[in-house]
Order: structure tokens, then C-alpha cells, then sequence
């Protein structure tokens, strides 16, 4: 019996404590996922990584900026100056 014990059941032991270690693992790495932040323009939150981070100012205060309103802001910017940028 002992000798079944060991064979069968605890390498099934071990192997849910495997499983569910992994498992924790995994749903560790989803809840870490990309530090947000927010657009100084539209106040929408985003993954950092598709963020402009750009000092402003004297200060050195660090102002972040999604694609879609650098894009606005350089559409704004053609069609104030008329200056053509070769599109
Ligand atoms: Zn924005």
C-alpha cells in the first residue's frame, strides 16, 4: 500500500502543486501588466508604452501623450502654418 502510495499519488500531488504554482504564476503576470498613464491632452488612460513622455516647461515637468492627439496636434499645426511636410 505504501508502495502504491508513493508510485501514484503523491507524483499526482506534486504535480497539482505544480499546476496550481503556474497557474498563480500566470494570473500574477496578468494583473502586472503595462504601468498606465494618463494623456495630458485627452485624460484617457494608456499603457505607458504607447505614451509620449515629454518634459515641459522649466520645471521639468513630464507630460505624456497619446498618438491620436500628437497626430491631432500635428494636423492642427499643418493647417495653422500651411506648412507643407511632404504627405
Ligand atoms: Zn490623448
Amino acid at each position: 500500500m505504501f508502495f502504491v502510495f508513493c508510485v501514484v499519488i503523491l507524483p499526482t500531488i506534486v504535480l497539482l502543486i505544480l499546476l496550481l504554482v503556474s497557474k498563480q504564476k500566470t494570473d500574477d503576470e496578468m494583473e502586472s501588466t503595462e504601468p498606465m498613464e494618463v494623456c495630458a491632452f485627452c485624460q484617457n488612460d494608456f499603457p505607458i508604452n504607447q505614451l509620449v513622455e515629454k518634459e515641459v516647461g522649466t520645471y521639468g515637468k513630464i507630460y505624456c501623450f497619446c498618438e491620436e492627439c500628437v497626430e491631432k496636434l500635428y494636423n492642427e499645426f499643418k493647417e495653422n502654418t500651411g506648412i507643407k511636410t511632404g504627405e
